[in-house]
């Protein structure tokens, strides 16, 4: 089918607060409509990543010497900005990536907060610590540490580009911006935005893929990269900044237990883990990648279960009354089916479920059905990796010390939850998981949680954090100052 070139937008580099164009440039489509061309993105050559790196480089010397104070009302204004932007950002976010509209406006409000919790965090933090004896006075002070390199993924672009911009800047760092080629439009409509208010080359924003990211870093002026995505690529910027010794931050991927225990109330929990499980289409680092029920009430919770899954309305994120978009990509979507193939082969009862919104445009997109695996096997595939996608093995346990073995026997280790109405014993559960986060009686953080708890995983999930004062810490520093008295 020839593709329909309906408003199609296009979008540039960003260097110096000033758009590039390039002699490059991608075409992007609806994941959720093929015929549809949403936009051109420029795709940067290796010489225009240097210009960015050297344009942040230039605005560090400037930046890192503005007092916290103007930073932070910069900062807040960007807030702002973000806020008044989300009307107009939605509905391309939603063309290139698939995701549904009230999910992006909720991840532009998500991500305004995160800037305005920088902000408040960052006032005490900075702070110098002093101490003072009789023969000297130590000052141990944070300061910024260069140009930073942002990478992300597509499932969620403005959330975790700002969980890097938010602390970077506010420390006095400068950055530049590599988006995922799968989602950059809309958030590179939003930072240009707010690179606006900021003195030129404090916020710079490159487009490519491998190439570009090999470029941005071994680049020799980034001092630290910042990274959203897969362990692979991780593995890769590792070598890459061993070149020049850069510090690395890894936000990688997960494979989130939920473990139920037997006195969790299953009528008030399943549309809260049904949520955990297949927001974004189950495109998302921490959602529920594996159920755990104990055996004597497993039938009682996959019956409610299923019932609750098969409410999900499946099309494109533009049409009234869809609550369960496409998948985002050719490669994410073939893994799924496969998956799911592989998965039935090796003897497991796969059920798909949900309502196809519009069957006359099914094979217009990566359309999925969210699927439930019965009885799975703790040693499928389908249990033991990371899908990212909308498939959920449901898998019974006897005990509790078989469930919190099952749910540490894998490299990955980012989120996981515990379900019971019993507190205590809830926590003491929680406490023996191996996972960055874990989450009581919900899929994730509650506002208070979003702001304090620091975001990352163990193992192969990642290294360092996110959020909170452990996430600013990354992007400092340490100089210490000692002066002797006699
Ligand atoms: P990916 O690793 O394929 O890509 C991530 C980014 O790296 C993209 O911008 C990509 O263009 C870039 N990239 C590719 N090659 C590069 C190179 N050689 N050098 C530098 N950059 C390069 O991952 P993805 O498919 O975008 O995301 C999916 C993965 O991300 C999943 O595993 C998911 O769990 C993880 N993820 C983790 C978090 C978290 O906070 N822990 C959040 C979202 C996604």
């Amino acid at each position: 089918m020839k593709p329909i070139r309906t408003s199609v937008i296009k979008t540039e580099l960003l260097i110096d607060n000033l758009d590039i164009a390039t002699s490059q440039y991608l075409d992007v489509y609806d994941p959720g409509n093929f015929s549809q061309l949403v936009g051109m993105v420029a795709q940067a050559t290796t010489f225009q990543v240097d210009q960015a790196v050297s344009s942040a480089h230039a605005a560090f010397k400037e930046w890192s010497k503005t007092d916290l104070l103007t930073r932070s009302e910069l900062l807040l204004k960007a807030a702002a900005i973000l806020d008044a932007e989300a009307p107009h950002a939605i509905e391309l976010m939603a063309r290139e990536s698939g995701m549904l509209l009230n999910i992006n406006k909720a991840e532009i409000g998500m991500a305004a907060n995160i800037i305005r919790d920088n902000v408040e965090l960052a006032a005490e933090f900075l702070q110098p610590k002093k101490v003072e004896d009789d023969a000297s006075w130590v000052s141990i002070e944070k300061r910024p540490i260069g140009v930073i390199a942002g990478i992300v993924s597509w499932n969620a672009p403005v959330i975790l580009t700002m969980r890097k911009l938010a602390p970077a800047l506010v420390c006095g760092n400068t950055i530049v911006i590599k988006p995922s080629p799968l989602a950059c439009m809309g958030i590179s409509m939003l930072l240009k935005k707010m690179a606006a208010i900021f003195p030129p080359g404090v916020i710079n924003v490159v487009h490519g893929g491998a190439e570009v990211g090999d470029a941005l870093t071994t680049h020799p002026l980034i001092r630290k990269i910042s990274f959203t995505g897969g362990a692979k690529v991780a593995e890769v910027i590792m070598k890459n900044a061993a070149g020049s010794i850069k510090d690395v931050q890894f936000e990688l991927g997960g494979n989130d237990p939920a473990i139920i225990l037997d006195d969790a109330n299953i009528e008030d929990l399943i549309p809260k883990l049904v949520g955990g499980v297949f927001r974004r289409s189950g495109q998302f680092c921490f959602a529920v990648k594996r159920i755990y029920v104990p055996e004597n009430i497993y039938d009682i919770f996959f019956n409610r279960l299923i019932q609750e899954v098969a409410k999900f309305k499946v099309g494109h994120p533009l049409s009234a009354g869809v609550t369960f978009g496409p998948m985002n990509n050719r490669l994410q979507y073939q893994f799924i089916k496969d998956l799911i193939e592989r998965t039935r082969q090796a003897g497991a009862e796969v059920i798909e479920l949900g309502e196809i919104m519009d069957p006359a445009t099914w094979a217009q997109g990566y359309y999925l059905l969210p699927a439930v695996v019965k009885h799975a096997n703790p040693e499928l595939e389908v249990v033991l990796t990371e899908q990212f996608g909308p498939v959920i093995p449901v898998v019974s346990y006897r005990t509790e010390a078989d469930v919190i073995r099952m749910a540490n026997q894998t490299e990955l280790g980012l989120g996981s939850s515990v379900w019971s109405s019993n507190f205590d014993r809830a926590l003491a559960v929680a406490r023996q998981l191996e996972a960055g986060m874990t989450f009581i009686n919900q899929a994730g953080t509650s506002r208070l949680g979003q702001k304090n708890i620091p975001f990352g995983g163990v193992k192969r999930s990642g290294i360092g954090r996110e959020s909170s004062e452990i996430g600013l810490g990354e992007y400092v520093e340490y100089h210490g100052i000692n002066y002797h008295k006699m």
